[in-house]
């Protein structure tokens, strides 16, 4: 999992913002939250908190808080990383619905998936998935949340 969140930070922040020569390390993980849309559609939500350090210095900054998505559709996974207020809790019926209330959200749903507030079950992650692309466990799983929500309704 930690693979995830830093692979999603280094796209969306360190390359996308052009960062260079900046070292940065994962903090902590501190919450995360696997969903189900359909069978070839996961995602996983993530908070954690990166501490960064500037060329040339040996100073490491205070940790900053992160909210990161890894969606996976027929099997290719996408990266969304977004820097976090620490009060910012925007609404993901994905994560309520697993009472993962914990987990903050960007207050503005764009650029990740919010879920729909009437879908979902109980869903425990057992942490396994960190595979490569084309991942059978997590289509395995996606296939019994789909037949776990026909029951459920
Ligand atoms: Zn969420």
């Amino acid at each position: 999992m930690e693979k995830e969140v830093m692979k999603a930070f280094k796209k969306c922040i360190i390359e996308r913002e052009g960062l260079r020569g900046v070292e940065f390390e994962l903090d902590e993980l501190l919450h995360q939250c696997f969903s189900v849309e359909t069978y070839d559609k996961t995602f996983h939500h993530y908070n954690f908190t990166v501490r960064m350090k500037k060329a040339g210095s040996d100073k490491w900054a205070s940790s900053t808080l992160y909210f990161a998505q890894v969606k996976e559709m027929y099997g290719q996974k996408f990266y969304f990383c977004y820097p976090l207020d620490p009060n910012e809790d925007g609404l993901c019926y994905a994560c309520q619905n697993q009472g993962m209330n914990a987990l903050q959200h960007p207050a503005v749903p764009i650029g990740y998936v919010t879920g729909r507030p009437d879908a979902g079950c109980p869903f425990v992650d057992d942490d396994s998935d960190d595979g490569g692309v084309a991942d059978n466990d997590v289509f395995v799983r996606a296939f019994e949340q789909v037949f776990c929500k026909g029951r459920c309704l």
